[in-house]
């Protein structure tokens, strides 16, 4: 797997947990989060550090418009304490890379 495909894995985790304790979807992302979720996979998809990329938090340049930023925050935010507890493989693995 790529750094690419593996930051967007862990992303769409990170959304799903959000999703699913903010906005009680049932089965998939609310328009919202999908929304959310497909903005951030463009980003990925045209970063131009590509392969090299560092983790987005440690990235130079903020790519994301201001308004997605925040809701991305708010989800890592709630998300990531709880990546250990549904997906400890690759949580341990992200939270390695931010170190
Ligand atoms: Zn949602």
């Amino acid at each position: 797997m790529t750094r690419i495909e593996e930051e967007k894995k862990t992303v769409r985790q990170m959304v799903e947990i959000y999703c699913k304790g903010h906005h009680h979807t049932d089965s998939g992302l609310c328009e919202d989060c999908s929304t959310l979720l497909d903005y951030a996979f463009a980003r990925l998809d045209h970063c131009k550090f590509g392969e090299k990329k560092p983790t987005c938090k440690a990235c130079p340049i903020h790519c994301y418009k201001p308004a997605m930023r925040e809701q991305m925050k708010e989800a890592m935010r709630y998300a990531g304490p709880r990546m250990l507890w549904h997906h400890p493989v690759s949580a341990i693995k992200h939270l390695i890379r931010e170190l």
